[in-house]
């Protein structure tokens, strides 16, 4: 598990996520398909919220050993992103 603080703590992965651009598939609100369009790689984001805290894992190596991975700071975008549109509707 990746605790999000902030942008900034997660900002080289938000960097990396800008050059390799992989692909998010939103499965469910919090569920996250991430592939690298280069080497075809998939790797499932789950964001999740407790205690006010918001929290990310990754099924990749990084990820696992509860680094900051581009995947998760790709899919925190779309998930904010969705999370703000869930809000508008509302
Ligand atoms: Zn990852």
């Amino acid at each position: 598990m990746i605790q999000l603080t902030s942008a900034t703590a997660i900002e080289t992965a938000i960097n990396k996520a800008r050059t390799v651009k992989p692909r998010v598939h939103v499965n469910a609100f919090g569920s996250y398909t991430v592939t690298n369009k280069q080497t075809g790689a998939t790797y499932t984001v789950e964001c999740v919220k407790r205690d006010g805290r918001r929290f990310a894992s990754c099924t990749c190596r990084a990820g696992e050993l509860g680094k900051a991975c581009y995947h998760v700071a790709a899919a925190v975008a779309a998930h904010i992103q969705l999370a703000a549109d869930k809000q508008a509707a509302h």
